[in-house]
């Protein structure tokens, strides 16, 4: 487990207030979200748990601005650079896709174009769109010299890169674009250093190959590469490890857990699985039937869970630093959120559920520095 970055108001990357979404469908109106409030800081792993049908990827889709045609925000904002993404126009939360949030998602297969090449499908982002990311291929560029120059010893290379920087910073200066073939070659230079951040093997052979030719964990490598060569403010990451087997997974975990050091991003580990949480992240935030329901340090919560659903959730899983003779499940299933239990959404699954609880909604609550309950047990 980490421990947790310095947090202050000044790092926050993202923060959710007050979120409410339904679903519009047949069967009726779906209360997927009921009122989330979740902030999170540059350089920090929030794990975002809960069970299936928690609201876990909802919440992920519409901080994306993706959320589906039958969903409708009833309430809340979701602030970006002290930006409401809710409040944008089309164009405004495109460009916010573009620059600030990336999605990383179970299956790359999906998300990948099979007909074109990785290098392709990475250099396109800025191809596409060189006006917007002109100043940043070129100051790109330019930090890679900077650190070309310090290793290299041979004085015509050394030349050769002196004269390559004096180009690009006049080009940095010229209000003009820059070319295509220009855009091209620096975004190529770009998607090499990336493939190399996510540590696959030859990248400038992976540059050139096709999803189908790479192993399931070189795919979500090549996913995340996608997904930070934006240098976005925050990457969701949902269940990304999911579909790939043990060795991998831990591969790929700790390759999320290293970027998270290296890259300014914000990054949200949506997962159900608790041993991921308490492996990676440095807070979590427990999701059910729609709300945050318990949300911490990760080594506070694992220590220390306080709400019902959070214990019953540490009662399902092993775990090694406690001996435990049964493992025992959360009892009963999420509720159906077209008609959501009244007041805790928990009470009819809720061990310790009393008079109050079905009348009233608790709040969120600082119960100690850095460890929030929504549970009447604990106040509110
Ligand atoms: Fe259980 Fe009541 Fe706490 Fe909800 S508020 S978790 S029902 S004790």
């Amino acid at each position: 487990m980490n421990s947790t970055p310095q947090l202050t108001k000044k790092n926050v990357a993202l923060e959710v207030r007050n979120l409410r979404v339904v679903f519009h469908t047949y069967a009726g109106v779906v209360k997927a979200i009921d009122g989330v409030n979740l902030t999170v800081h540059s350089k920090e792993l929030l794990g975002l748990v809960g069970e299936s049908g928690s609201g876990k990827s909802v919440t992920a889709l519409a901080i994306a601005g993706l959320l589906p045609e039958n969903a409708e925000v009833l309430e809340g904002e979701v602030l970006l650079r002290g930006k409401d993404l809710l409040k944008q126009s089309k164009k405004e939360l495109r460009m916010a896709r573009l620059t600030d949030i990336a999605l990383v998602f179970q299956d790359p297969m999906t998300y990948l174009n099979p007909v074109m090449t990785i290098g392709t499908q990475i250099t396109e982002i800025f191809t596409g769109n060189l006006k917007i990311y002109k100043d940043e291929l070129i100051q790109s560029r330019l930090d890679q010299i900077e650190n070309e120059l310090r290793q290299e010893t041979d004085p015509k290379k050394i030349s050769k890169l002196n004269e390559e920087k004096t180009k690009l910073e006049i080009k940095k200066q010229n209000s003009s674009g820059i070319s295509k073939k220009e855009g091209k070659r620096l975004a190529k230079l770009l998607a090499i250093e990336y493939l190399k951040l996510v540590k696959l093997p030859e990248p400038e052979r992976v540059f050139k190959m096709y999803p189908f030719e790479l192993s399931g964990g070189m795919r979500q490598r090549a996913m995340i590469a996608m997904a930070l060569v934006r240098r976005p403010a925050v990457l969701l990451a949902d269940e990304i490890t999911t579909a790939l087997d043990v060795t991998v997974q831990a591969q790929i975990l700790k390759l999320i857990k290293e970027l998270r050091d290296k890259v300014d991003a914000a990054i949200i580990l949506i997962t159900h699985d608790l041993g991921i949480v308490a492996e990676t992240c440095d807070r979590v935030a427990v999701m059910y039937a729609g709300n945050i329901v318990e949300e911490g340090d990760v080594i506070e919560i694992f220590k220390n869970p306080l709400h019902p659903y959070t214990v019953g959730l540490f009662g399902a899983v092993p775990r090694p630093d406690i001996e435990k003779e049964n493992l025992e499940p959360v009892p009963g299933s999420v509720p159906d959120l077209i008609n959501p239990p009244s007041g805790c959404r928990f009470h009819p699954r809720c061990p310790k559920a009393f008079e109050r609880c079905p009348k009233s909604k608790p709040p969120l609550i600082e119960y100690k520095p850095g460890h929030k309950v929504a549970c009447f047990l604990y106040g509110g």
